[in-house]
């Protein structure tokens, strides 16, 4: 518990009822505010994240009931990220690693138990997502971008004139999956030949 004090006058006044019988009332009103405060927070528990150097050291600790149900398990370097579902990680990365698949719950995680692991499951998403690692059962066929400014675009074919021309500005190209360059606002480009891209 802290109080706040904005400057001597606050201070001054903290002291000066500190010991009388109104300070220790407003006191015990504090407190059981706070008390309060704390249980609906617990309530409306929000999933935490848990960062692992590896699925092993995930999976001992999930063994040891160490991770609270519907907390969101990251192992960053083995790309794989999964929220916990009673005593099982249930992943949302496209690689599961040793963790149960996505499609583990049998049916989509907004019609599981009514719903109980939804928001566990979006920040597991928004996790991978924001690492971009490619989420499980999303299209993962690899696209091209532009490395550089002024990309709206992205090409699936990698012989795309758009996506080599204005050699001024070219700083290169990477590959990302189709998903990934969506996430990045991109859009498919107009210009790009048809036919099936390479995967
Ligand atoms: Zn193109």
């Amino acid at each position: 518990m802290s109080q706040d004090i904005t400057d001597t006058r606050d201070l001054d006044h903290a002291r000066r009822y500190a010991g009388t019988a109104l300070g220790r009332a407003a006191l015990s009103f504090q407190l059981t505010v706070e008390a309060a405060d704390h249980r609906s927070a617990q309530e409306e528990r929000k999933p935490k994240v848990h960062r692992f150097a590896t699925s092993a050291d995930a999976l001992a600790l999930v063994d040891q009931d160490a991770i609270p149900d519907g907390d969101v398990i990251l192992v960053e370097a083995e790309g794989l990220v999964a929220y916990l579902v009673g005593i099982w990680p249930v992943a949302v990365t496209a690689e599961g690693g040793p963790f149960k698949p996505h499609d583990y719950l049998g049916r989509p995680v907004t019609e599981y138990a009514d719903g109980s692991w939804v928001d566990s499951a979006a920040k597991a998403e928004e996790m991978a997502r924001f690492l971009g690692f490619p989420i499980a059962g999303e299209p993962t066929r690899t696209v091209h971008v532009r490395i550089g400014t002024h990309r709206t675009s992205y090409h699936p074919a990698a012989d795309c004139p758009a996506l080599n021309g204005k050699r001024a500005t070219y700083r290169g190209q990477e590959q990302v999956t189709e998903a990934q360059a969506q996430e990045r606002g991109l859009k498919r480009c107009a210009r790009c030949p048809e036919g099936p891209a390479k995967p």
